[in-house]
């Protein structure tokens, strides 16, 4: 069966609700946390902001609310779907990216946020930010917070800054594997629960025999798709970039290559 497909996804949403656990935004989990075993789905709607309709709207069919956090980019700030993800009862959050596109400074990184905040803020009354990676940029969007708090921006929460990761479980779907964590750069969790996954269908057993971790927060992005087309090429690529990733790491020819292309990526 093919994995990250929008049926791999209920699967592993159903084994989640049939082994008892409960589904919290990343909002509810800053303010109000669940005591028993419970889950918050994260999705970073990096592109495809059309595919994180879809897995809304599956995970509402289900009676499921999960957090989507998107970027200014046009690639994934698409205002019909942010609308319908509000209205399908999910938390929306921003996922801020500007010291990167502020090329470091500060000042205007910090002033671009608070615009950008206010414009997701016209469709929900957003209380979490998220940091892109940028993986292309040497800046690192977290360092916003160096000299600067959330709370004097109304916002509750900070996945990669306001969670204790040995108490919650990580994962993330990087490279379309979860455990694709050599291909990020930046979101990256130390986690210490000795538990390793590579398909959705390990996950889906683990839970089933009760091995699963009591809290999980668990990032995926939208790659999941049950259109064949998309779902191959979507392989192909995330296959290149992946190599790609690895190879600049240690070559500067091949780094800036790759930042060329995904600077072309999100231009277009
Ligand atoms: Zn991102």
């Amino acid at each position: 069966m093919r994995d990250f497909t929008l049926r791999t996804y209920q699967s592993l949403l159903v084994a989640f609700q049939q082994a008892g656990y409960q589904f919290q935004t990343f909002e509810e989990l800053m303010t109000c946390p669940i005591e028993g075993k419970s889950v918050v789905m994260r999705h970073d709607v990096d592109e495809l902001a059309w595919n994180a309709l879809k897995m809304a709207q599956l995970e509402c069919e289900l009676g499921v609310r999960a957090t989507y956090f998107f970027r200014i980019v046009k690639q994934s700030n698409v205002p019909e779907v942010i609308e319908q993800i509000v209205g399908l009862g999910h938390e929306v959050g921003y996922h801020y990216e500007d010291l990167a596109l502020a090329e470091g400074d500060e000042t205007e990184a910090i002033k671009t946020f608070g615009e950008h905040l206010n414009y997701f803020r016209k469709f929900y009354p957003v209380r979490s930010v998220c940091m892109h990676g940028s993986s292309t940029s040497e800046y690192d969007n977290r360092l916003l917070w160096k000299n600067h708090s959330l709370s004097d921006y109304g916002l509750v929460g900070e996945p990669y800054l306001s969670v204790d990761f040995d108490k919650v479980f990580y994962l993330t779907d990087t490279g379309y594997a979860w455990d694709g964590g050599k291909f990020a750069t930046r979101d990256i969790v130390e986690s210490g629960f000795g538990l390793r996954f590579h398909k959705t269908s390990q996950i889906v057993e683990c839970i089933k025999n009760g091995n699963f971790p009591k809290k999980a927060l668990i990032l995926a992005h939208t790659l999941w798709t049950d259109s064949l087309m998309q779902w191959d090429w979507l392989h192909i690529r995330e296959f290149f970039r992946n190599n790609l990733k690895l190879l600049a790491k240690n070559n500067p020819v091949v780094e800036r290559f790759y930042r060329r292309m995904v600077e072309m990526y999100w231009k277009k």
